[in-house]
């Protein structure tokens, strides 16, 4: 039998009576719709990450359109992104009608490039057909990029930074979680992201009263007073309550399943680093370890031998999104984007979750090792 990618059950074997429990109140209190546990959940989200305000929402991607449309983000702006992300990061730019700008990465940590970002920020400043308005930073495999270096090219221009952390809930920066890191974050509760419920879902965070309201009005059609009084164009992007009753046991036990995740990841590292280029996290980071990532020339012939053993490995990402089919109208090719471009060659993330067998990493090190 072959092992999961990401494990599940094992999670919902341990919070089983407390998830049942939770749906079974919502069963009988009926409010499906921003019911009680909604405003629970969101209070103990803020109080986790620290940030004032958290509005949970439909999806990872609808919260990044939350935050792009609470900076009223259009035509003729530019928000500058990694071309090394899932699509949806780049995808909602161009939703809102804007233009992506890509900025290529750190081949060290996957994430965005401070230098460059600064560099692409001066260049459409120079060339003036676009308004440069701000920054979407990924927080990617679970690790933060460098806030501090993305904060200042932010200041000097007058940006917002819209932290999408998707993968990277929870993780530590500097002593701060990510949650709070941009002006606006955004998560995911897709199951398989290190904080999931059972279906689509995800939130948006600021410590700003004005974008927090904001973002409220839009999740509801752009609501005024109520739902009939509409204020602005919104969308129809609410967490449902049932959701919100199955995380309240997630969240609860999340802080000791990262502490896990740590456990699993140093035992991959020990185990692989003279295999295989291991992940690099820097002083003062914490990951969260949504993808444990590592890089080989020899990635085919790996994903092979592991496969043939039942252990599966997912490459993220195989095409950059500047080489996406759907960018072909910005205009972007080949060797634009070299250290994404690279990365995408070379890079295969191995089964990770907090509860990876503690021989595992073993297992993996012997497979790879015959390489
Ligand atoms: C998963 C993900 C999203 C989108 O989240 P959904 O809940 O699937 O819409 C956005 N950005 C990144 C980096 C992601 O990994």
């Amino acid at each position: 039998m072959g092992v999961p990618f990401i494990d599940l059950k094992a999670q919902y074997e341990r919070i089983q009576e407390d998830v049942n429990a939770g749906i079974q109140g919502v069963l009988e209190h009926g409010k499906y719709i921003m019911g009680p546990e909604i405003a629970e959940f969101e209070a103990k989200l803020a109080q986790f990450c620290g940030a004032k305000h958290a509005i949970t929402c439909s999806n990872g991607t609808d919260a990044l359109s939350l935050g792009l449309m609470a900076y009223d983000i259009g035509p003729g702006d530019a928000v500058f992104t990694t071309p090394f992300t899932f699509f949806a990061t780049a995808e909602v730019i161009a939703l809102a009608g804007a233009t992506p700008v890509f900025v290529d990465i750190d081949p060290k940590t996957f994430n965005i490039d401070p230098d460059q970002l600064a560099k692409e920020v001066s260049r459409v400043n120079k060339e003036g057909k676009l308004k440069a308005r701000g920054i979407i930073p990924v927080n990617l495999f679970g690790l933060a990029p460098d806030f501090d270096a993305i904060d200042a090219v932010a200041e000097e221009h007058d940006l917002f930074v819209l932290e999408d952390t998707a993968q990277g809930f929870g993780g530590l920066y500097k002593g701060r979680v990510s949650g709070s890191l941009g002006d606006i974050s955004s998560t995911s509760f897709f199951p398989a992201k290190p904080l999931g419920c059972y279906g689509d879902g995800g939130a948006v965070f600021t410590s700003d009263d004005d974008l927090a309201a904001k973002m409220r009005s839009i999740r509801v059609h752009g609501q005024g007073s109520d739902k009939y009084d509409n204020v602005r164009i919104g969308l129809n992007a609410r967490f449902d309550t049932m959701q919100a009753a199955i995380m309240l046991p997630k969240l609860a036990i999340f802080p000791q399943e990262i502490a896990l995740r740590q456990e699993v990841a140093s035992r991959y590292t020990n185990a692989l680093s003279e295999i295989v280029e291991t992940p690099f996290v820097p002083a003062s980071y914490q990951s969260v370890w949504a993808q444990y990532s590592v890089l080989s020339d020899r990635r085919n012939e790996m994903q092979e031998a592991l496969k043939k053993e039942g252990i599966p490995s997912v490459v993220y990402y195989r095409i950059p999104c500047h080489l996406s089919k759907a960018f072909d109208y910005l205009g972007y090719g080949e060797g634009d984007m070299p250290e994404s471009e690279r990365a995408s060659k070379r890079i295969f993330s191995l089964p990770m979750h907090p509860y990876v067998e503690p021989e595992f990493a073993d297992r993996v090190a012997q497979i790879l090792s015959s390489i």
